[in-house]
């Protein structure tokens, strides 16, 4: 069995999903497909929500209403018969129905996340009719009977595991599956998601919990890049990755894959193939458990970063120094990043201002302090890469003329990490990307 997960754009026009519809039939396994909303509904939801937590009625109306107008049309697109499209609208109506009776009741965060549950509950909706009207045998899965997450929001893999067993040990005779990305039941047994983007995260949970032979992410990228595209001008999709390095590039920022989405897979092993719904021929990135070779794979960045300096000779020869330090960050739950240390003074980052100063006055007694905003985290990923020989004196060479402010190396085995001003962060991701890899 495997997973194939299809993201907003790649069901977000009528064509798209009639393409769509033939990637999923092209072999004979049997597949589970998750679908995110039509690409601007879930932004619109949220605007939606946020208009009437305004109290702006007349607002969120309108938005409503452009919304409806949007599914209409695309309905008219992606069906022909008659019989079809009006089993279609049927659908649609009672969704923007409930929008409308919601605008006369009280709001509050649980009618919030009814709201925002509506677009993956309408693709999918959408895509089955479509498959009928295509004769497609299929199965209508729907994710509120059995994904969810407990108190801490936590999914229960577990349970998930079950309840999925269950339902597909009642169709034996079923191959195709359809169900929502997103959205799930919480302990309260509400109707809540996995936040923004995190069909991905649903796609590797039901991976994980059918031991599937693979999770297909498909979006209009192919694949995860070894540079950012936006920034440096020649980039090349990475063939294949490890869970290690996968993560640790989720995390600083590229966009492709969910960070939250690694973890399950992982546990159980499952290959996540990130593929072009454009190209669907090329083979994309691979992320499993092998890294595949060794060596610098790519290099991401996050901006926003602030850097902290603490200066104090009582550091010299003292223990519960960091403690100390830490706990202040600790008490403004700001996480830090990046850390560096020398006998007398110790570096880190934070990427977020919100404490900043409550953390700087609480720090103040125990040495001098220095900020430097508008600083860059640049990291260089790749399996095994502290121990690359001439890996460091290649990487070094290669930024002769730019300064760096903090370096953490050995952390991880397989990352490298830099600060370095934003000012000079495209010219970094260039040198890098020529002389790490020659591009
Ligand atoms: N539709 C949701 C969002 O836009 C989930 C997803 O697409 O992954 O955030
Ligand atoms: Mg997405």
């Amino acid at each position: 069995m495997k997973i194939m997960k299809f993201g907003g754009t790649s069901v977000g026009k009528p064509e798209r999903m009639h393409q769509v519809a033939e990637l999923i039939t092209r072999d004979n396994e049997a597949t589970i497909v998750v679908l995110s909303a039509l690409s601007g509904t879930t932004n619109a939801l949220v605007s939606i929500g946020d208009a009437m937590a305004k109290g702006d009625k007349e607002g969120a109306k309108k938005q409503i209403e452009k919304l409806e107008a949007h599914y209409k049309s695309f309905i008219l697109d992606l069906l022909k018969e008659e019989k079809y499209r009006a089993k279609a609208n049927a659908i649609i109506a009672e969704h923007f129905e409930f929008l409308q009776i919601i605008l006369k009741i009280s709001f509050n965060e649980a009618l919030n996340k009814d709201i925002l549950a509506q677009g993956e509950l309408m693709s999918t909706k959408l895509f089955s009719v479509y498959l009928e009207e295509k004769g497609i045998d299929h199965l209508f899965l729907p994710a509120l009977e059995f994904m969810s997450i407990d108190q801490n929001e936590e999914p229960q893999l577990p349970l998930i595991r079950s309840r999925l067993k269950n339902i597909l040990q009642q169709h034996p005779d079923k191959k195709l599956f359809i169900t929502q990305g997103y959205i799930c039941r919480n302990a309260r047994g509400e109707i809540d998601n996995l936040k923004r983007g995190g069909s991905d995260y649903t796609a590797s949970l039901v991976a994980a919990a059918v031991n599937a032979s693979v999770c297909e992410i498909w979006t209009d990228i192919d694949g995860m890049h070894n540079n950012d595209p936006r920034v440096v001008s020649k980039t090349v999709a990475i063939e294949q990755l490890s869970f290690d390095e996968a993560a640790e590039l989720a995390y600083f920022g590229a966009k492709i894959l969910h960070p939250t989405c690694i973890w399950p897979a992982q546990l159980e092993k499952v290959p996540v193939k990130l593929l072009n719904t454009m190209q669907p021929d090329a083979a994309g990135t691979v992320i499993m458990q092998e890294a595949g070779s060794v060596g610098a794979k790519a290099i991401a960045a996050k901006d926003g970063i602030i850097a902290i300096n603490i200066k104090s000779s009582r550091m010299l020869l003292a223990y519960g120094f960091l403690r100390k330090i830490f706990e202040v960050f600790e008490k403004y739950r700001t996480p830090i990043d990046m850390i560096t240390t020398s006998e007398v003074a110790v570096s880190v980052t934070i990427d977020t201002d919100a404490f900043l100063p409550e953390i700087i006055r609480e720090l103040e007694p125990f040495g001098s302090i220095g900020i430097d905003k508008d600083q860059t985290i640049v990291s260089i990923v790749g399996n095994d890469i502290s121990q690359t020989p001439e890996m460091l004196s290649r990487l070094f060479d290669s930024l002769k003329s730019v300064p760096v402010r903090m370096v953490s190396f050995g952390g991880s085995k397989h990352n490298v990490s830099l600060l370095i001003s934003s000012d000079d962060k495209k010219k970094t991701l260039q040198l890098l990307n020529s002389g790490l890899f020659g591009l």
